[in-house]
């Protein structure tokens, strides 16, 4: 078997793996791309107004051939894994012949994103795969797993062809209504698996989960509630007791747990101090320790500005 990651190796979106024998060969997701070539947003306004064959050449399309609707068909089937758009976005350029095997939920999505989306597929040749239950496609036998992701309905797939077995995650998550499929599958993972494809698109991600604000005082509290539940949290207002609104602005700030860290970051937003700490408390007040230190020796030295409005204020998002 030959295996072909066409799109997804070095960008988040835009799947596309291909699966080849001397006789069969498979799709597994065509997603239209997050990213664009310099790591930008990806605006499908670039795909307006072009030919099939302008698409190729441009590298817009992944280059399969045997797979559009202006070539001979050679492609057996396409697997799609669930119903967002960096998945299944392109296929409206599919020859209508190839089948085209997903969810019931994933096919009823699709159709009524088509009404909202400017990125419609329009008609597809759509068969519906339920949980647990083999296909078989040429040399391919393939079995669906449902799995928890923000698309209902979503699919793993298990692929087995020429004595190897590859598994096809998806995406999937851990914390979600159905999370008890994920904890299923890991304590009960396929066994033999040779190949194993998996997304890693929110691995290692600073941003915070929430944000919170705390106006007088109990700001500590609230910080611990959210921790013990595990929340990342961002933004709020700390001090012990703010009198003035000149203290609240000084030690208004954003929380959130960096990866790169390993700890807790808590950054004032007005200040631009930097404390840290193995919890947010600690990190809470590790900032405060910065900040009543830059206003201390503001007092003495004139020179010395102690507000400062954090650089990376857009990056922590809207401040609630
Ligand atoms: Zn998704």
């Amino acid at each position: 078997m030959h295996l072909t990651i066409h799109r997804g190796t070095k960008e988040i979106g835009g799947s596309c793996v291909e699966l080849k024998t001397s006789n069969s060969r498979l799709l597994i997701d065509l997603g239209m791309p997050l990213v664009n070539k310099k790591g930008g947003p990806f605006d499908s306004k670039i795909l307006e107004n072009k030919s099939l064959n302008e698409l190729k050449e441009l590298k817009l399309l992944p280059g399969i051939t045997g797979l559009y609707k202006d070539e001979v068909k050679t492609t057996d089937a396409i697997l799609i894994s669930h119903s967002h758009l960096d998945h299944y976005g392109f296929l409206k350029y599919v020859h209508s012949d190839i089948p085209i095997y997903m969810s019931e939920g994933a096919k009823q999505l699709i159709k009524i994103s088509d009404i909202f989306t400017p990125n419609k597929v329009g008609p597809i040749n759509a068969k519906v795969v339920d949980k647990d239950k083999r296909v078989k496609i040429g040399d391919f036998v393939i079995i669906p797993y449902l799995v928890d992701h923000s698309a209902f309905d979503a699919r793993a797939f298990l692929i087995e062809v020429e004595g190897k077995r590859l598994f096809y995650s998806g995406d999937f998550r851990g914390h979600g209504r159905k999370s008890i499929l994920f904890k299923d599958m890991v304590n009960n993972p396929p066994k033999g698996i040779d190949c194993l494809l998996m997304e890693g698109s929110m691995l290692g991600r600073d941003k915070p989960d929430i944000s919170a604000i705390d106006v007088i005082g109990i700001g500590s509290g609230v910080v611990d509630r959210l921790n013990e539940l595990d929340y990342k949290v961002a933004g709020v207002n700390v001090g012990e007791s703010p009198t003035s609104d000149e203290d609240k602005k000084k030690y208004e700030c954003r929380i959130f747990w960096s990866n790169q860290d390993g700890g807790w970051i808590s950054h004032s937003l007005n200040t631009d101090q930097i404390g840290v700490g193995s919890t947010p408390v600690k990190a809470l007040k590790d900032m405060q320790k910065g900040v009543d230190a830059v206003f201390a020796l503001a007092a003495e030295d004139e020179t010395i500005q102690p507000w400062r409005k954090a650089p990376v204020l857009e990056q922590y998002g809207e401040i609630f």
